[in-house]
């Protein structure tokens, strides 16, 4: 298989029952050791053969298996871990096949062979640097802007300067480094939403992938000893300027007729979260499951509750006093405005609404930018913000130390 996410994997797919069914079967019949395998290569230079060679069918058996683990976890080391290793997987059979036929096709990325007649020839000879005799054969092969691709689509998923790429009457011309960029681009965007979808349904998942999940984690962890603790799955101070822009909108203070929507149940339940369990691995969890005491709740969010609650016109706690029993509710503490840790329990401590609720019971709040794209729930908005953020100065660290994001 050359593309998880491409036309022949998604065939497969539905040949199997859709996703949920896949995922059902898979929790049947795949060895927990045959998925985690294909994540221990990461340091490895060469992916083994029995990888590499493995059958469409099996392929797709164990790589699904890992993203219903991430669905315990999405945005963490784990996922870190999953990307890399996989996307060498990948590249390393598209580059096969490239050699093997001279071109690619399948992928979730629509690249096109080049004619050589369709890049004038004086270009060609700059980019291709056909005239530098001190150039190998084999080293330039690396300059021929051997496909090319729509610039729409291209522009959907290219990161890198606009410079570094030949653009001619609305098509991106690529060298094969560059187009495996582009499709490893595409292939995190895809890991990404089916991680998305699978979160939401993780509570309807076989114990299988939890199981699976705390195997992963261990190696993720054990890879990415040196960078735990920046990685967004573990508690830490809140990161205002990361936050989704409907929560940014809420603490801003709201009118009357969104104040206990836009206070009580999204900044609650968002900031608690953020702040004391952001990555939670199931739904049903307590607040005393992941404190040892309410301090954190006093010092860092109820502050930030109140104040954004003081900015509401009216001031809602002025109005309402008695909303900060709901907090408290909203919270897990049952309705009270003393708690002790003891009470965590006595009512549901609310998960964030989803992005489609929030749109639907307060639309005011959903003002999207370009990372809102990729995720269904403010606190996942967060957490993939953290992801990218981590993993920027993870590879700038790797790449001053000699690795790369491919190493
Ligand atoms: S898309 Fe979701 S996260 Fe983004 S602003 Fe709207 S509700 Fe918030």
């Amino acid at each position: 298989m050359l593309d998880p996410f491409g036309r022949e994997a998604k065939r497969i797919v539905r040949e199997l029952g859709g996703i949920e069914a896949l995922l059902k079967r898979i929790a049947r019949y795949v060895e927990m050791e045959n998925a985690l395998k294909r994540v221990m290569l990461l340091d490895q230079e060469n992916i083994p053969e029995d990888i590499l060679e493995m059958s469409d069918h099996d392929d797709i058996l164990t790589f699904y298996a890992l993203l219903g683990a991430l669905a315990f976890s999405p945005y963490g080391i784990e996922m870190e871990l999953v990307r890399r290793s996989n996307a060498k997987i990948y590249r390393e059979r598209i580059k096969e096949m490239i050699k093997k036929s001279g071109s690619v096709s399948g992928l979730t990325v629509p690249l096109e062979p080049t004619k050589s007649t369709e890049i004038p020839e004086r270009d060609r000879t700059i980019l291709e640097k056909s005239l530098h005799g001190e150039i190998s054969a084999k080293d330039r092969e690396k300059y021929r802007l051997k496909y090319h691709i729509k610039l729409s689509s291209f522009l959907r998923l290219w990161e890198g300067s606009l410079k570094e790429v030949y653009i001619r009457k609305g098509y991106a011309y690529l060298t094969e480094e560059q187009a495996l960029r582009l499709w490893e681009k595409a292939f995190e965007r895809n890991l990404e939403r089916s991680v998305n979808l699978l979160y939401e349904i993780r509570d309807e998942l076989p114990e299988y992938y939890s199981k699976l999940y705390e195997k992963l984690s261990e190696l993720a962890r054990e890879r990415f000893k040196e960078r735990l603790g920046r990685f967004s799955g573990e508690a830490q101070p809140l990161r205002f300027e990361l936050f989704p822009p409907c929560v940014k909108e809420a603490l801003k203070g709201v009118p009357s007729g969104l104040r206990n929507y836009a206070i009580t149940v999204l900044l609650t339940s968002f900031l608690s979260y953020a702040r004391i369990c952001p990555n939670p691995s199931r739904r049903d969890v307590r607040i005393k499951d992941c404190l040892s005491d309410l301090s954190v709740i006093e010092r860092e969010i109820l502050p930030v509750i109140i104040e954004a609650g003081n900015r509401c016109k009216p001031p809602l706690f002025e109005d309402q006093p008695h909303e900060i029993k709901n907090i408290w509710y909203h919270l897990g503490f049952g309705l009270t405005d003393k708690p002790t840790l003891e009470d965590s329990g006595n009512s549901t401590w609310y998960f964030p609404p989803n992005c489609d609720k929030i749109r639907a019971n307060a639309p005011q709040l959903c003002k999207p930018d370009r990372h809102c794209r990729a995720i269904k729930n403010p606190l996942t908005y967060y957490l993939r913000r953290l992801y990218l953020e981590n993993r920027a100065k993870g590879s700038q660290k790797e790449g001053s130390e000699g690795g790369g994001e491919n190493g």
